[in-house]
Order: structure tokens, then C-alpha cells, then sequence
């Protein structure tokens, strides 16, 4: 194995989550699979392939590096392939030759674009960002008309494929006010590029949140990441679907388990501290279970003295700090005999016991997305 720990994905899951988010969709509209951060930890090799069997044929992703690895894990199929972030300009001659979608919301990346295109003899697929509101990338309202001029004098090397921008935050009601203005600007944009000959591109703003909270957002395309994962972007996104839809039951299921085994066991003294310093001490015998996992493998040191794990079924609690490579759990009160080579589960279910990526967020200051993203990249991926 040459890992301490490895992680599954759930075929059945993924294949639940696509055609619920499929179901969800207003008709026409494309599901662009956002893979970025390594498909939400879940392993850009193989998630794709799975996400691919099972109809999905857009995929996203933040950079050129991560567009060559969707490459990769789809060798030989068809689909779309877009990059929402950075691409150098050396890398936007791959992205031309391979038909790589990317954005453009700058200058200097579109004068690239056009003229690698030139020398290629290949049109550069592009997507123009608008800046709405988020003010991060996009271009702005004052450089829109000579963009626009810039791009229409350069059809013959540029095939706008979108025109697009990004929510500030939809999955918070907090940001309602300027994520509906954010709304309202991009479909005056919309409706004035009506006039333009490359409105044939798609339309595209929302992102999970936003596709369900706010279905009119959908346009031609969504760009969906955290729900084909398994889980709703906030709580306040899954209250607003069952509240709307009037459904009791959580139409996602996680997709990803993370699991490993117990180490060593030991019986502590009463009166002694366990681990580094002083932050757990036993008032009373002690048996623990050594874990070989630490915050090197993704698994925050802010769980110290809280995070639980699963073992024979039974919950237990971490004590003492998380150490770089290995974590103690206090498994006094098993009712069966832990021992060396037990399975651990640190997401996912074992029995009738789950531990969700949620209940870690609670303790840890993570979010979701931050969670699974720190799930590192050489760690075991196995479909089931
Ligand atoms: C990450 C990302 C998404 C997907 O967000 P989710 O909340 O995971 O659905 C969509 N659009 C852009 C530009 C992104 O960076």
C-alpha cells in the first residue's frame, strides 16, 4: 500500500449526485463539472473518468495544469474543457493547439490569445469574464466597448465560446442584496450583446449555490463543483431546498470515504499526560489506539482534544494534540477489543455510524471545500 491512510469514492454516489443535479436543471442547460483543487480532493484521475460515464461532458478547472491532468485521465473521449483561472501565456499555446476553453479578463491575455492564434493557425476558444460585482477577475465596465470591438476585429482567430462572471457568495443569504444586483447587471450585459454576432456563446454565472438558490442564474451552463460531491454549499443552501421543494430528504450523498488503521494500542496510567505537551490528561486508566494520520495528511491540527473517529462500528474521541504524522484516540469504553490493524474511518460510515465532512467543520474552522481540498493528492484513491 506505501500509504497510511487511503481514500474511496463511492461509484454508486456520484452516479445519485449527477443525475439529481441533471433532474435539477432547467432544460438545455449545460452541467460544467468543476474540477479544480483536484476535483474537491477526490482525485482529478479518478473522478473524471467516473463523472464522464455517468454523462458529464464539461468539465472545469482553475488552471493549465489542471486542465492537462483532465486531459489525461480522459485520454481519447470527447468534451469540453474550460479553464476559469490562470493559464500563462506560454501555456496558451497548448490551450489554441488542443482546444482548451479558457478566460480571457485581462489585456495581455487576450493580445496573447489572438496572436498565438495567428501564428497556429487555430482559433483561441475563449470566454470573456465580466466584472458584475465579486471584484476579483473580469473585465470591467469601462473597458468593455473596446474589448468588445477588439474581439469582434479578430473573429477569425477568436471563437467566443461564453461570456460569463462569478457570484460573491450565494450560498449565504447575508449577500443577497449584492448578488442580486450582481444578477441584474449581468442581464443588462445579456441583453445588450444581443446585437453582437458572437452572442451564439453561452451564458454562465452560477455556480452550486447559485443553481439551486437562485434557478433563474442557470442560463446555458452551470458551473457546478461542491454538489456533485455530495454536499449542499452552506446549510442555509440545503434549508432553502427542502423548505422550497418540500423535500425532508437530502437528495446528495457523499461520494468520498477516507479510512485507515489502527497502529498500536496502549494502557495509560491514571495521572499522565498523553502526547506532546499537557493538553490531555488521564484521570483515570487510559487505553488508546494510535493513528497514523496527522495534520501532514489533511487532517487539521485544530481537531486536537475534538475530532472523533470510527472504530468497530463505536465513536471515539481524539486526545491530545494531532501530531504531524499520527493521532491518539482515547478507546476506553469500546465494547470490543480494538487491536493493531482495526479499521479507522475518519469520513465516511462504518456500521450504522457516520462521521460526515460536516461534522468536522463544526470543530475545525473548515469548510467543506477547504477540508477536502487539503485531502493530499498522493494518498490512495479507489472506486467502490
Ligand atoms: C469553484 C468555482 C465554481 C464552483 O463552485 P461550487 O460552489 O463548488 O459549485 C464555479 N465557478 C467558479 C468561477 C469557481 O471558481
Amino acid at each position: 500500500m506505501f500509504q497510511t491512510s487511503y481514500i474511496e469514492l463511492s461509484e454508486s454516489a456520484v452516479k445519485n449526485n449527477i443525475e439529481f443535479i441533471h433532474n435539477f436543471l432547467g432544460k438545455g442547460v449545460t452541467f460544467s463539472s468543476v474540477v479544480k483543487g483536484n476535483a474537491y480532493g477526490h482525485g482529478i484521475e479518478n473522478y473524471c473518468p467516473i463523472a464522464y460515464k455517468y454523462g458529464i461532458r464539461h468539465f472545469s478547472v482553475f488552471s493549465a495544469g489542471e486542465a492537462l491532468k483532465v486531459t489525461n485521465a480522459l485520454d481519447n473521449q470527447k468534451f469540453t474543457l474550460m479553464i476559469m483561472g490562470q493559464i500563462d501565456n506560454e501555456e496558451l499555446s497548448w490551450a489554441i493547439e488542443t482546444g482548451v476553453e479558457f478566460y480571457v479578463f485581462e489585456q495581455d491575455r487576450l493580445n496573447a490569445a489572438i496572436s498565438i492564434a495567428k501564428r497556429l493557425g487555430k482559433k483561441a476558444r475563449i470566454h470573456v469574464e465580466l466584472e458584475t460585482g465579486m471584484n476579483r477577475t473580469g473585465f470591467p465596465k469601462k473597458d468593455l466597448a473596446t474589448t468588445l470591438k477588439k474581439i469582434e476585429s479578430e473573429t477569425a482567430y477568436l471563437d467566443v465560446k461564453g461570456v460569463c462572471s462569478h457570484f460573491a457568495g450565494a450560498e449565504n443569504i447575508a449577500n443577497y442584496k449584492r448578488i442580486k444586483d450582481q444578477f441584474k447587471l449581468f442581464k443588462q450585459y445579456k441583453s445588450k450583446l444581443n446585437t453582437a454576432p458572437w452572442l451564439q456563446a453561452k451564458k454562465h454565472l452560477a455556480s452550486s449555490a447559485a443553481t439551486i438558490r437562485y434557478p433563474k442564474s442557470q442560463m446555458d451552463l452551470v458551473r457546478i463543483g461542491i454538489l456533485q460531491f455530495g454536499f449542499f454549499p452552506t446549510q442555509e443552501t440545503f434549508v432553502h431546498y427542502t423548505t422550497k421543494y418540500n423535500s425532508s430528504k437530502n437528495p446528495l450523498q457523499p461520494i468520498l470515504s477516507w479510512k485507515t488503521k489502527v497502529m498500536d494500542t496502549k494502557t495509560v496510567k491514571a495521572g499522565e499526560f498523553v502526547g506532546y505537551g499537557t493538553s490531555y490528561f488521564t484521570n483515570n486508566v487510559t487505553k488508546i489506539a494510535l493513528v497514523p494520520v496527522g495534520y501532514s495528511h489533511g487532517y487539521s491540527r485544530s481537531l486536537s482534544n475534538q475530532g472523533k473517529v470510527l472504530i468497530n462500528g463505536a465513536r471515539f474521541d481524539v486526545i491530545g494534540t494531532v501530531n504531524m504524522s499520527m493521532l491518539a484516540v482515547d478507546v476506553t469504553l469500546s465494547e470490543s477489543t480494538i487491536k493493531k490493524g482495526d479499521e479507522v474511518v475518519l469520513i465516511g460510515t462504518q456500521g450504522d455510524q457516520e462521521l460526515s465532512v460536516s461534522s468536522f467543520s463544526d470543530f475545525s474552522q473548515l469548510i467543506n471545500y477547504e477540508l477536502l481540498t487539503r485531502l493530499p493528492q498522493d494518498i490512495s484513491r479507489t472506486i467502490t
